[in-house]
């Protein structure tokens, strides 16, 4: 493509975005296509020729579109939304235009030192501790798998890196609804799947400090090794919040390494009256949360804090002759701070969106997120055919249809039902999960532009199917 070409194509490219903003909701939140359709609309083998950008543009309209879930959509309720914004995905159209491979400083030292800044500008809006380093990584599941091989060179004796596992048995402990980054960390680490104790947890779906407590004097009684524990400050399931001063005190107390998984409810640290909740965040030893998730940044950007950067960078630093720069010691080289060499310019999205929204209107979001969770949890509760089945903290409500007289299995398969049928119709899109054995539905309000409108429509949608269900009995 000739530049003159690029630059065509490039605006009607920026045409079609704003086009697609602007008609977002004219499209089915939920991709409606089967398993192998998209497949087989694409062309068997590759061109030989180039071809022309107006034809691969055509096919991208009708071959690609009809198989994607829109994400974007404000209607879009299900897992945890992956938000972007407008600022956000210009600077993404930058980055790639540069097109940096930002594994070390020299390799582009304004990627470099904006990420070390972006990370200090996060750390201020958040109020999280001041002694902490950030690093971006790609998502949160990267970020826990680092934490887990920091904690395993750190409070293992004798270095695993370069002798392999000691004798012993090594613990990890997590509330039984910690994320599945959290298992997959702890097999990846090499402790075994059998080493990750999950810790019982309360009505709230939080952890219970004292069983935590209990199953560490129990192993260490048993000649188990405590390595690490995982708090949750929004659990997935239903952004239940562990206990993150005391499991900060049980972790001090028995010298474990501190992790807190923030991947989404971790935003919400931008709103002074959630903040407040928690004076001991120092005691932990590392922290991830996601702006990919929650702060309006275009996947992926995940913001990771240790509280000792030299521990971080012992376990992963690693150069080869071919690596050394002159500026070493002066500078930070991220290679180095994680898992993968080569780096994304993933700062500029961070920095657009800061600048541009701001940071009052970040809260604002986030603020009218929450209270449109809030008034949908009060509808909910309120409504003698339905019931919540966990608090609502923040955005996320599980709940479910009740009508009565039903079995819990006939239950889940109701819920189940009225959930297909409502993202088949194409006007919304919420998922599930198990709540004490129970089918919940689960319906976030966080994507970027979701209003009371949306999720108004949502709950009259709900209501109307749930009753269309029972009639099909
Ligand atoms: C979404 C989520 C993760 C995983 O995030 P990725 O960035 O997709 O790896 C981990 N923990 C919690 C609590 C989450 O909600």
């Amino acid at each position: 493509m000739k530049i003159n070409e690029f630059r065509k194509h490039g605006h009607e490219v920026v045409d079609w975005m704003a086009d697609y903003f602007t008609n977002i909701e004219s499209f089915p939140v939920k991709s409606r296509v089967k398993p192998g359709e998209i497949f087989d609309l694409i062309e068997e083998h590759p061109p030989a020729e180039g071809e022309k950008f107006d034809d691969i543009m055509d096919d991208f309209n009708e071959k690609i579109i009809p198989g994607i879930t829109h994400w974007q959509h404000p209607s879009f309720f299900a897992y945890f939304p992956a938000t972007n914004s407008n600022p956000s995905v210009l600077a993404e159209m930058l980055t790639s235009a540069l097109g940096a491979q930002c594994m070390m400083w020299v390799t582009s030292p304004a990627a470099a030192e904006l990420e070390e800044k972006m990370m200090d500008w996060l750390k201020e809006m958040l109020r999280l501790p001041q002694e902490w380093s950030g690093v971006i990584q790609d998502t949160a599941s990267t970020a826990t798998l680092v934490a887990t091989l920091t904690a395993r060179e750190q409070k293992i004796n004798g270095r695993v890196n370069t002798n392999g596992f000691p004798e012993g048995r090594f613990r990890i402990y997590a509330s039984e609804q910690a994320h599945s980054s959290i298992d997959k960390a702890v097999r990846m680490a090499g402790f075994g799947s059998e080493n990750l104790v999950k810790i019982e947890t309360d009505e709230q779906f939080a952890l219970i400090p004292y069983k935590l407590e209990e199953a560490i004097i129990h192993d260490k009684e048993n000649g188990f090794v405590p390595v690490m524990v995982v708090g949750a400050l929004g659990t997935t399931g239903s952004t239940a919040i562990d206990p993150i001063d005391e499991i900060g005190e049980i972790a001090q107390k028995y010298n474990l390494w501190y992790h807190i998984d923030a991947a989404h409810s971790g935003t919400a640290l931008i709103l002074e009256e959630f903040r407040d909740k928690f004076e001991k965040l120092h005691l932990a030893d590392s922290f991830v949360f996601n702006p990919h998730k929650w702060m309006f940044t275009n996947f992926d950007c995940t913001a990771y804090y240790v509280k000792d950067k030299d521990a971080l960078i012992e376990t992963f630093t690693l150069t080869p002759e071919y690596l050394r720069t002159r500026e070493e010691s002066e500078v930070n080289n991220y290679k180095d701070w994680g898992i993968q060499l080569g780096r994304r310019f993933r700062a500029l999205k961070l920095w657009f969106v800061i600048r541009s929204m701001g940071v009052e209107e970040i809260k604002e979001r986030i603020r009218q997120h929450i209270e449109l969770g809030h008034w949908f949890a009060n509808e909910v509760a309120m409504h003698p055919q339905f019931e919540l089945l966990a608090p609502v903290p923040l955005n996320t409500v599980c709940f479910r249809f009740n009508p009565g007289n039903m079995k819990e299995e006939e239950l889940s398969a109701i819920n189940d039902r009225i959930m297909h049928a409502l993202n088949d119709s194409g006007n919304l899109y919420l998922t599930h999960t198990v709540l004490n054995g129970k089918f919940a539905l689960r319906l976030v309000a966080g994507q970027t532009n979701v209003e009371k409108s949306h999720v108004e429509k949502a709950w009259e949608a709900i209501k109307i199917e749930s009753v269309n269900q029972l009639s099909k009995r």
